[in-house]
């Protein structure tokens, strides 16, 4: 008797519905929905992603087939990587002909795209705390020469205390050491150079874990100006950007932003990979060794006296500072009001609460568009995502 006569189909099904109750919809992929799920025993509230392989029209058996290797690479590569505290855990898996079940911790808080999102830009301070934490799992994954290849703020989630948890491992592949590899996978906005190489040259040497300090770079940037670093409306576009590294710190957001952390970002985004930093050069960059303070000082009564006069000559000098600035009056903000930094804020946050639900995600992120601030720009952009002319969205 073969093993497939003796499992029944539904079996891995049964198992999980006897344990589990699916809930609503939590995200979903091209071939997976992700739902919260109840433990019935205990109500302990999980995710599952459902992997579906059930035979369609739309899938050939090979794809199907594909799927059930890939699902189970990434169930290989979840249980290798388990334990490490920003790494999201697999709980439980079952597998039927049809379906998958993959079990993890639930994360309340979603995905950080969705955070960035609500907050439009984040701060130097929380930039650091979560680049840090993600570096950190980089370096765990590279140590393993395992590369996750679809770095994005998507697939990184946040716990109950706002701590990151990276997840989807889907295109995640351990290699060999000094081996290369030449797939093109991953999500186009955050794709290393190398990767569009291999796509376009079939004699290319390949890339390697490299690729994954590219997606930080890119990653790190939208954190602190709130668009990605490579964006055109036209994806070719972007893919040249990314080919030549093309991109720059000019939009306002950057005005406020330490050379320190623009120095790190454009160690990362370096076209050739064997120039690029690796993941241990970028978490010993001085942008991540400033406010590392283990403990409160206790100052001498001399010490104290010391910083009581350093903050009266600092306030004395914010007042002097402050009675010399330009004022702010009703014709500098008809004329520029995106100048003046409260007001662009402003701006930033209502254009992202009035069209903050057409921010696409993966493939054909629009981020950028709604930074353009103009009605126009937001239109073509949404047009050309829904293949129509801009008059049918109107
Ligand atoms: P895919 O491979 O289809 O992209 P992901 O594993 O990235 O699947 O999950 C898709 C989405 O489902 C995520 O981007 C996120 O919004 C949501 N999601 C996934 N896992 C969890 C989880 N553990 N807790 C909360 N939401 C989750
Ligand atoms: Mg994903």
């Amino acid at each position: 008797m073969t093993k497939e006569e003796e499992i029944p189909d539904w079996v891995g099904a049964k198992e999980f519905y006897d344990k589990y109750e699916p809930k609503e919809i939590l995200g979903r992929g091209v071939s997976s929905v992700v739902r919260r799920c109840v433990d019935k025993r205990t109500s302990q509230e999980y995710a599952v992603k459902i992997i579906d392989i059930t035979p369609s029209d739309k899938m050939t058996p090979q794809e199907m087939q594909e799927i059930r290797e890939a699902t189970a690479k990434e169930i290989d590569i979840l249980k290798k990587v388990c334990g490490q505290d920003n790494i999201i855990q697999l709980k439980d898996c079952f597998e039927s002909k049809a379906f998958f079940f993959l079990v993890f911790d639930l994360m309340k808080k979603g995905e950080l795209f969705d955070y960035l999102t609500e907050k439009v830009t984040l701060s130097e301070k929380e930039t650091r705390k979560i680049m840090r934490a993600l570096l950190e799992v980089v370096q765990f994954l590279h140590a393993q020469n395992i590369v996750h290849r679809d770095l994005k703020p998507e697939n990184i989630l946040l716990d109950d205390h706002t701590n990151i948890k990276l997840t989807d491992f889907g295109f995640a592949v351990q290699m060999q050491p000094g081996q290369k590899m030449k797939e093109v996978c991953g999500t186009p906005g955050y794709l290393a150079p190398e990767i569009i190489e291999c796509s376009m040259d079939a004699g290319h040497t390949g890339y390697d874990t490299a690729v994954d300090i590219w997606s930080s770079g890119v990653i790190m940037y939208t954190l602190l100006a709130g668009s990605p670093p490579f964006w055109h409306r036209k994806q070719v576009l972007m893919l040249r950007m990314i080919l030549s590294g093309k991109y720059d710190f000019s939009s306002p957001e950057w005005e406020d932003r330490s050379d320190t952390v623009k120095d790190l970002i454009s160690r990362m985004l370096v076209v050739d990979p064997k120039q690029r930093y690796t993941v241990r050069e970028v978490l010993n960059h001085s942008f991540f060794s400033q406010y590392v303070v283990d403990e409160v000082r206790q100052f001498t009564p001399y010490r104290r006296f010391k910083v009581i006069c350093m903050t009266v000559l600092a306030t004395m000098r914010i007042y002097c500072n402050y009675r010399r600035a330009k004022p702010v009056t009703k014709d500098v903000i008809k004329s520029d009001p995106y100048a003046v930094k409260p007001i662009r804020k402003l701006i930033d946050a209502c254009a992202f609460k009035i069209y903050g639900h057409w921010v696409k995600k993966g493939q054909t992120q629009n981020r950028a568009a709604l930074f353009e601030n103009t009605p126009k720009a937001i239109l073509l952009s949404i047009a050309a995502e829904a293949d129509e002319p801009v008059q049918n969205i109107w």
